[in-house]
């Protein structure tokens, strides 16, 4: 996946809002979205470099991951095979799983646990076959999102992001921490008690004193909506002319105009909020929306 990409910085038109510039990750690509064409780009290039063409992952029914690598494999070449957590299911991420020719293998809570036990009894013979962790997970991860960083203005002083498992985050702040830039990582957790966040990103990087979580944005937990958040990016969209999704961009906007209502910035300095994509998961919660 050596290609330039296409990632504009872009400036949020509402005065109140005037220090604010999104990272438009999300035009990365439809489907290949965000921060998971980040974190697939050295998985990619790794699974190529040592002739396994067939990459076998792991995620629930409404997974960005899935479809990322769905889309990813078959644009280089590769096979796809996903174990899809819970019942059979059909939904519009699925469809587009299957059309990028992506098999899904249906598998009970229990056994979705042990991953590795999947891989090693479905595919520990194949030697094409690949590991690649629920949501991408892992040092290849955070490296492709490191690089993000040396796309900012480098007066940034507020980067945001939202987080699931904070892999995206770890890579933030370890590039911050290589370019020797003077940011600050502001990370929203999309999950209910959101603390966590600062262990995992501990694992693949130091400099945490730059580090401040927003626990306070999750919603009621992970796929957790309220009245209040769908219309907020309803009213987001409208004013900015940008999409963002219910589980992850959304809480994230929601916060940072929080936090931007409280006064908490100085004017001068210039905040970057990372729009990771995702913007399927709007199909996942349609009726979610029909109070707009
Ligand atoms: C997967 C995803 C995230 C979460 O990334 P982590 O590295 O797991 O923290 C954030 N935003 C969007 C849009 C995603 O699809």
């Amino acid at each position: 996946m050596s290609v330039t990409i296409h990632s504009p910085l872009q400036q949020l038109k509402a005065p109140e809002r005037a220090s604010v510039w999104v990272k438009r990750d999300d035009m990365i690509d439809p489907y290949i979205s965000g921060n998971k064409w980040r974190k697939l780009k050295y998985i990619l290039e790794g699974a190529l470099a040592s002739g396994r063409r067939h990459l076998v992952t792991f995620g629930g029914a409404y997974s960005n991951h899935l479809v990322a690598v769905a889309a990813a494999c078959a644009r280089n070449g590769l096979r796809s095979t996903a174990f899809v957590r819970g019942e059979m299911a059909e939904n519009e991420m699925l469809l587009l799983c299957r059309l990028y020719g992506m098999e899904l293998r249906f598998t009970d809570r229990l056994g979705y646990k042990d991953k590795r036990g999947l891989f090693e009894r479905h595919f520990g013979g194949d030697a094409e076959a690949c590991f690649v962790d629920e949501g991408g997970a892992g040092m290849p991860a955070v490296l492709g999102c490191a690089e993000l960083v040396t796309e900012l203005p480098p007066d940034t002083r507020h980067l945001f992001c939202a987080a699931g498992t904070g892999t995206t985050a770890a890579g933030l702040l370890k590039g911050i921490r290589e370019t020797g830039m003077d940011t600050l990582l502001h990370v929203v957790p999309v999950l209910k008690g959101g603390e966590f966040i600062r262990a995992e990103i501990a694992r693949y990087t130091d400099g945490l004193d730059r580090l401040v979580l927003h626990t306070a944005y999750h919603f009621g937990g992970y796929a957790r909506t309220s009245p209040e958040l769908t219309q907020f990016i309803g009213r987001f969209a409208a004013a900015e002319g940008i999409l963002t999704d219910p589980v992850y961009t959304g809480k994230l906007f929601f916060a940072l105009e929080d936090l931007l209502s409280q006064g908490r910035f100085a004017a001068d300095e210039k905040i970057v909020v990372v729009h990771t994509g995702g913007l399927l998961g709007i199909w996942g919660m349609k009726e979610k929306f029909s109070v707009l």
